[in-house]
């Protein structure tokens, strides 16, 4: 039977470490770091994400601003304020909340997002650094995952991980992640054949497709490591790609969902707020 690995509870002890690193900083500084989120819309899930980072903040002893732009926003007053925010000294991070409206290029916004304030990891020179190795900020999510990973002790070197989803956001940056850290390494997507089989030779899986319980509990090998990234509304009730249920039998650990990786992008997100801030004032 598999052992839990609870993202709520790792996310509050990184959450408390943030904290003290954030008071000891603030009394050499006198300055508090500042993120400020910018919300375009009124999206319902987009707003309770953006409460839900600006609460972490003010507990971990970070300002927090969010920025609410109506939904008919041109896309280039949009891009005039996050270069008000990049000249800003008093802010240390900002994050353009997606999805944006459809009228707007989410790339070209996050483009203009100073590399050093992009808290979300998503600038082109971070994604470059991720790929080739060198420093700058992490995605929040997949930094959250591998923080989970290393929270088992176990070693990743030379094992078999399976990535399900390819995204930007998610299934690429893992699987960069992953490589650093010696696994052999496969990426499925909607034209990969055989997932199953794919799934059953891994010693860790990472789902991130959003299809509820697509991954069944007789793919997982005994002893895998599960980590299920998807957030699936099915019946009022959140679930993940994976059948938790199933699963967990075959499982050495795996994620709940909720209470698994989601906790985990937001302590990330604090981190990578503290890690811009100290690159700016430090
Ligand atoms: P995307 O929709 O951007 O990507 C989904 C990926 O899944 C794509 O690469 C797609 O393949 C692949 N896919 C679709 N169908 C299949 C299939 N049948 N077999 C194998 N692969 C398939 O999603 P995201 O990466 O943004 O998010 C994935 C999930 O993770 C969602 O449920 C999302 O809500 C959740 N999420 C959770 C977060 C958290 O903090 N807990 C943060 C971010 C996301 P292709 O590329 O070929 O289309």
């Amino acid at each position: 039977m598999a052992e839990l690995l609870d993202g709520k509870a790792l996310s509050k002890s990184i959450r408390a470490e943030v904290k003290k690193e954030v008071a000891s900083l603030v009394e050499k500084t006198n300055k508090p770091p500042h993120l400020v989120v910018v919300l375009v819309g009124e999206d319902p899930a987009s707003q309770s994400y953006v409460r839900a980072k600006n609460r972490a903040c003010e507990r971990a002893g970070i300002k927090s601003t969010i920025i609410n732009k109506d939904e008919s926003t041109p896309e280039a007053e949009l891009i005039d304020l996050i270069r008000t925010l990049n000249a800003d000294h008093d802010v240390h991070g900002i994050l353009v909340q997606l999805p944006l409206p459809k009228h707007m290029d989410a790339n070209k916004v996050i483009d203009t997002i100073e590399q050093n304030k992009d808290v979300d990891g998503f600038h082109p020179l971070n994604i470059a650094a991720l790929q080739i190795g060198t420093p700058g900020v992490l995605p929040a999510t997949p930094k959250g995952i591998m923080t989970m990973l290393e929270s088992t002790g176990q070693s990743l070197e030379g094992k078999k991980a399976i990535v399900v989803g390819r995204s930007n956001i998610v299934g690429k940056p893992v699987l960069q992640l992953l490589l650093r850290k010696n696994a052999t390494v496969t990426i499925a997507h909607s034209r990969t054949q055989n997932l199953a089989d794919e799934v059953k030779a891994a010693d860790i899986v990472v789902a991130a497709v959003g299809r509820a319980h697509m991954i069944k509990g007789d793919m997982i090998k005994p002893g895998a490591i599960v980590i299920d990234v998807g957030v699936n509304r099915v019946d009022d009730k959140l679930v993940g790609d994976v059948d938790f249920e199933a699963a967990k039998a075959n499982a050495s650990y795996i994620t709940p969902v909720p209470g698994g990786v989601g906790p985990m992008t937001i302590a990330s997100l604090l981190q990578n707020t503290v890690e811009c801030y100290k690159i700016l004032e430090t």
